[in-house]
């Protein structure tokens, strides 16, 4: 009875807290209703047992134990997805990723699910979301996910710098700088600021102190640097007087492998090791400061608990659902965790889904997996067996999910543009494996726990090679084949190392292979014929792109490759052919337009390629290389008169006196 009144009594204050917080009008109803700042920090790649006040001995991380002392600490937090845009979804949506959609990076979030900003945007917040990596990137690899932000600080599209700072990631320190720029400029609140603080990702580069204090453990000393970010920004909050009444959630993203499992990183499992995060609530005025919650809990909770404590209703449907029973005292109900990767398929690996309840864990994989996580709370005794009634129980509840996930569309290709920046970060782009739509049945495919070294050492080779290490990434990749001959991505990706580092011979003899081992790879084809034409080998070239282009005839630079090889051997009228449909793709591609009338006049076609040049030069008349061919097509029709013209107006534009 005691207790009830006293939890009475909390909620009372809690709520005349909120009540003093700053107000907004409540839609319609005219009336002036209070909501106060919502803060939302997410610290990516954070496993919650390498953090303080999670009873981690070798690390400091004072302000996260300190927002844990003035707030509420979850001690069972899960993300349902180990991949960092995948994992932001389903934050700011409240959904799963079969629900969202957004399971792979480069998939849009569509506009039918509601985020989180969109919500407190209609109520009148001033809203803002400030990304560490390039991966969280609206306009390239997250779109949708700057949804309701009313500014969302992408990455420049086009820098000059080779570093990753500013190009791929920022730092913690100046993710919150930017942050605090835009709150000077933004003083009228409420306010709902996204922080994502990335420093934790690999490759552990903390900067001093942090470098040499952690030097046998970096991993810990980007932790303990993301911590001193969330400091300063805590503390810009408190100078501005922001603190006190604001809602301050700090949640981890995922976690990280450091090996167990065999996993270096993250993504392919669904283990604690990557799933278990650190997730931290400090309520306005520090109501139930201290306060430890046991029960398990999930971030799709994080939205529809937000929602709730600002009386704000809720989508319908959500995943999630709110905690604030479990803030304020009076129930916690443990929650089912599901879990869900898909990013094995990049690596034609069978997806995984796992569901976590009453202590226990089921994967559900080609091997599945049953874990008793009282007895074995690493994970390494796998208990399974098909008539375990635990199993059974489980696999119910996993199926559940799959029928409401089925006949969604499955997840689109990430455009060309992006492959680049996801392998800088490490990650292996669809251009380079098979994509989910090309899969057979999941559980027909090799299961993950026997690939994952592959993993590593191709995370391995591809930071390495963004580094300039090529000796190094070379090194990883042949080891990889060694435990594998035919794995597609170790011979495609060595292929493509061999290539950029001019031996050609050697690339052509590892993308051949690889295209043995998957004949259906239009890019592997590609890459192949672009490493036969430099050895010189124009048949085995023209074979090897003929059969990319039969897989994706919309290649626009195979076909304008395929051209160039027709015209060294002396074939002009395929070479014609060949531009033609180039032109077709891209009707205003100048090397395809240069190609057909090179083609042209080869053929003596003169009439032709004047007929074709003019009409060129007169809708694009700076190009000097139209004007001098031009010129050529006048002396075979036998007008040396406007030859010449032409070919002094190719001169004057090359030297910069034509026009422009
Ligand atoms: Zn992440």
């Amino acid at each position: 009875m005691l207790r009830s009144n006293a939890v009475r009594i909390l909620r009372l204050i809690f709520y005349s807290c909120l009540a003093t917080a700053a107000p907004i009008a409540r839609a319609g109803a005219g009336e002036k209703t209070p909501l106060g700042d919502v803060f939302l920090i997410t610290i990516d790649t954070l496993r919650s047992d390498h953090v303080g006040c999670y009873g981690y001995q070798w690390i400091q991380t004072p302000t996260i134990d300190q927002l844990a002392k003035q707030g509420i600490r979850f001690a069972q937090a899960f993300t349902p997805s180990p991949i960092t845009n995948t994992s932001h979804a389903s934050i700011l949506t409240g959904l799963l990723p079969s629900s969202h959609g957004v399971s792979d990076f480069g998939v849009p979030l569509t506009a039918d699910h509601s985020t989180l900003a969109e919500l407190l945007e209609k109520r009148g917040y001033q809203t803002a979301a400030f990304i560490g990596s390039i991966i969280l990137d609206s306009k390239t690899l997250a779109p949708g996910l700057d949804r309701g932000f009313e500014f969302y600080d992408n990455f420049p599209e086009k820098t000059e710098t080779k570093s990753r700072w500013g190009r791929l990631e920022r730092r913690g320190m100046d993710v919150v700088q930017r942050a605090e720029t835009w709150l000077d400029g933004h003083r009228t609140g409420p306010h709902f600021v996204w922080v994502h603080l990335y420093d934790p990702h690999d490759p552990y580069e903390p900067p001093p102190p942090y470098s040499e204090k952690y030097k046998d453990h970096l991993y810990d000393g980007e932790i303990a640097f993301a911590d001193s970010a969330l400091g300063r920004f805590l503390n810009y909050l408190k100078e501005q007087h922001w603190y006190e009444g604001a809602l301050i959630i700090v949640v981890g993203d995922h976690g990280e492998g450091l090996g167990e499992h065999g996993e270096d990183t993250h993504g392919i499992f669904l283990y604690d090791s990557t799933t278990h995060v650190p997730l931290i609530v400090k309520l306005p005025n520090e109501q139930e400061a201290g306060k430890v919650v046991e029960e398990q809990a999930r971030t799709t909770d994080i939205l529809p608990t937000i929602l709730e404590l600002l009386g704000i209703p809720a989508p319908e449907s959500l995943d999630g659902t709110s905690l604030k029973s479990a803030l304020l005292g009076t129930e916690a109900p443990s929650r089912t965790v599901l879990g869900e990767t898909d990013y094995p398929l990049r690596f034609g690996w069978a997806p995984l889904r796992s569901v976590r309840k009453d202590a226990f864990k089921f994967i559900e994989a080609p091997r599945p997996e049953l874990y008793d996580l009282r007895s074995d709370p690493g994970e390494i005794r796998n208990a399974y067996v098909p008539w375990d009634s635990t199993v059974q129980k489980l696999r119910k509840e996993l199926a559940k999910v799959s029928a409401k996930a089925a006949g969604k569309p499955s997840a689109a290709a990430v455009a060309p543009s992006t492959t680049d920046e996801l392998r800088a970060l490490g990650y292996l782009s669809t251009a380079d494996a098979r994509s989910s739509t090309d899969v057979p049945e999941p559980s027909l495919l090799p299961d993950p726990k026997d690939k994952v070294e592959e993993q590593n050492l191709l995370h391995v080779a591809m930071m390495a090679s963004e580094d300039g290490q090529t000796a190094k990434a070379r090194t990883a990749l042949e080891k990889l084949l060694r435990l594998d001959n035919r794995s597609e991505i170790g011979l495609s990706q060595l292929g493509r190392l061999e290539m950029e580092s001019e031996n050609y011979t050697k690339a052509a003899l590892y993308l051949g292979r690889a295209c043995e081992v998957n004949p259906q790879n239009a890019t592997i084809a590609y890459d192949y014929g672009r490493a036969l034409e430099l050895s010189g080998v124009l048949v085995g070239a023209r074979h090897a792109l003929q059969a990319s282009l039969k897989l994706n005839p919309k290649q626009l630079a195979a076909r304008l490759l395929l051209g160039q090889i027709w015209v060294k051997s002396n074939d002009p009228k395929a070479a014609e052919d060949e531009f033609e449909a180039a032109l077709l793709l891209q009707p205003a591609s100048a090397e395809a337009q240069i190609g057909l009338a090179r083609a042209l006049l080869r053929q003596k076609k003169f009439g032709d390629a004047v007929g074709f040049l003019e009409e060129r030069t007169k809708s694009s008349g700076n190009n000097a290389d139209f004007f001098e061919l031009l010129a050529q097509a006048y002396i075979g029709v036998g007008k040396p008169g406007p030859a010449q013209r032409a070919k002094d107006m190719a001169r004057r534009i090359r030297a910069g006196t034509g026009p422009h």
